[in-house]
């Protein structure tokens, strides 16, 4: 199996922007969030667990999760979010752990804006982070999502601290810059990974 490289970053930092250079570069990438919605689709293990655990009102009249009645289900009662985690977690670790090893590149990169919240971090071999400043991650993603400052920094506070990613990360992206200058330090890092890609 080749080189799995963690990619990671706050709310609004840029990881999908730098994701994107990655994969002109041919890089194969697997996105933990589209994982975790792919383990509830429809007709899936993890759903037909969840509507036997809290009844089949779970779910949608065309069957897919109704994501809002779950929240209620386990808003304030942290037995059965931990039940679901302990059912989604596993599968949602053997799903990625599959479809990285599906990947056909000569390294491959698993993006996760909460990698090493949830421990991602232990199933690649080396973890990059997109850095920017709060009062940057609140700008940007203001003018994205038009949201309030207040709602992007609630997220940017359950979120862990810049400076707990920086002396986690083995690489870091400064996004402080011009979009433009992203390329040449993504092609950098790049050519880095090659390396460590045919040394491994
Ligand atoms: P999230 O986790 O919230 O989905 P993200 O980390 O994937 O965010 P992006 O969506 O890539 O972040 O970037 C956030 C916003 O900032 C986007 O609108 C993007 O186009 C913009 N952006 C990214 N890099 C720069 C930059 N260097 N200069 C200006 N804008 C940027």
């Amino acid at each position: 199996t080749n080189l799995v490289v963690g990619l990671t970053g706050g709310i609004g930092s840029g990881k999908t922007t730098v994701a994107n250079i990655f994969a002109e570069l041919g890089i194969e990438l697997v996105d933990a969030d589209i994982v975790a919605r792919e383990v509830v689709a429809i007709g899936s293990l993890g759903l037909t667990k969840i509507a036997q655990h809290f009844g089949a009102d779970i779910l949608n009249s065309d069957s897919t999760l109704n994501r809002a009645k779950l929240r209620e289900h386990i808003f304030s009662k942290p037995e059965e979010l931990e039940w679901l985690n302990a059912l989604l977690h596993p599968i949602i670790r053997t799903e990625m752990l599959k479809q990285l090893d599906n990947t056909r590149s000569p390294y491959s990169i698993l993006i996760a804006p909460l990698l090493f919240e949830n421990g991602l971090d232990r199933l690649v071999d080396r973890t990059l982070l997109v850095d920017i400043s709060p009062e940057q991650q609140r700008n940007r993603t203001k003018i994205r999502d038009s949201v309030t400052a207040e709602q992007v920094q609630k997220i940017i506070d359950s979120q862990a601290s810049r400076e707990d990613k920086l002396s986690k990360a083995d690489d870091v992206i400064d996004n402080h810059g011009e979009r433009s200058a992203l390329r040449n330090k993504v092609v950098a890092l790049h050519n880095n990974y090659l390396k460590l890609s045919n040394n491994t």
